[in-house]
């Protein structure tokens, strides 16, 4: 029995949460769900967007699947997700990119995986006013050790999974120091692994790229603001946000969740895609060693996908979050 900390979270969060437990249950795994609360919904009811049970039972399980968690734009609590990245040291973000069977999208055989870093660059929102309401400033740390985890992780990944290159993404150019640093790790990292390809391209480049060729990408590094845009660009290439899942993976503890966020446009309308949340908690599955039900549910999930009439709206379909979660079901 696997004790698993869920999270739910906040807009379509508990629809798909509803979805993947039910699936999960169907398949026969073998799991102990401890329920916690966090993002808008808990800072709502709790007073507290992160509350001090929820940080407990992740200390003490050390693994959780996530729903996604607003946050709010502009003003009010900053991210949840950051904080949760940061508190457990969850270096690598992994988001697979890939062509599923029956999913009408741009592109054919796209097969990439991006290993976004997690824990600092921009993104991590170190920002002051130097001068309230005219002057802003917000600052980029790039650090050796940082960079040389998720660097490091991505390569053996490559050599794990026999993927030949890695491409690591970076504006050096410009932002030579944090950039820089970043690069310079890649290249003396790249050295321990002779028989992966290793490259280096700048990021928008790299946007162009990925756009007019994606198939010449295969594992894809890069720090945590550009893997935050590019994730989404390659979920675009496969069919869009209800298609990726993603996994925050640290030394010792690891969060699994989607790429996408909230969606608070379709919220509680029965239509949110569960396949992302589901191929997270696949990943999850495959970080305990499950492989052989993580296959089978993918496989009853692959099925499930060429019967339009119970897939949602976002991938052609006429049906409804529960219509493909029974499907699936009756797929196993
Ligand atoms: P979003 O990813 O929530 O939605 C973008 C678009 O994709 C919307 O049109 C939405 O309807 C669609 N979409 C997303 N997931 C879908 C699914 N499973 N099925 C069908 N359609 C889907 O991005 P956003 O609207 O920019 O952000 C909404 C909120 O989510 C914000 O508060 C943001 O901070 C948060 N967010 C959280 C996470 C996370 O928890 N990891 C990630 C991204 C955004």
């Amino acid at each position: 029995m696997h004790d698993i900390v869920l999270i739910p979270g906040d807009g379509i969060g508990p629809e798909i949460t509803e979805s993947v437990t039910t699936i999960l249950d169907k398949a026969g795994a073998d799991i102990n769900w401890i329920r916690c609360t966090a993002g808008l919904n808990a800072q709502e009811e709790l007073g507290n967007p992160l509350p001090d049970e929820t940080i407990d039972a992740i200390e003490k399980y050390r693994i959780a699947l996530k729903g996604p968690l607003t946050t709010p734009v502009g003003a009010g609590f900053r991210s949840v997700n950051v904080a949760m990245r940061k508190k457990f040291d969850l270096h690598s973000n992994i988001r697979p990119a890939k062509t599923l069977p029956h999913i009408h999208s741009r592109y054919e055989d796209v097969d990439l995986v991006m290993f976004r870093e997690n824990t600092e660059g921009l993104y991590i929102g170190k920002e002051k006013w130097v001068k309230e309401d005219s002057h802003a400033e917000s600052i980029a740390v790039v650090t050796r050790d940082a960079s040389e985890k998720v660097i490091r992780s991505a390569f053996e990944y490559a050599k794990k999974k026999n993927r030949n290159k890695v491409t690591l993404v970076h504006k050096a150019n410009i932002l030579k120091y944090t950039c820089g640093l970043f690069m310079e790790v890649g290249e003396e990292v790249a050295q321990d692994y002779p028989d992966i390809e290793y490259e280096d391209l700048i990021v928008d480049n790299m946007a162009m790229q990925m756009v007019l060729n994606p198939k010449q990408f295969d594992v894809i590094v890069t720090t945590n603001l550009f893997g935050d845009i590019l994730s989404d660009l390659s979920s675009g290439l496969v069919g869009g946000l209800g298609l990726t899942g993603a996994a925050n993976i640290g030394d010792d503890a690891a969060i699994f969740e989607a790429v996408h966020g909230s969606a608070p446009d379709i919220a509680g309308q029965n239509i949110a895609n569960p396949v992302a949340f589901l191929l997270s908690a696949l990943m999850l599955l495959e970080h305990l060693d499950e492989n052989n039900l993580a296959d089978r549910i993918r496989q009853a999930v692959y099925y499930t996908l060429e019967n339009k009439s119970v897939c949602t709206p976002d991938i052609d379909g006429s049906g409804s979050t529960t219509k493909f979660t029974e499907a699936v079901c009756s797929n196993l």
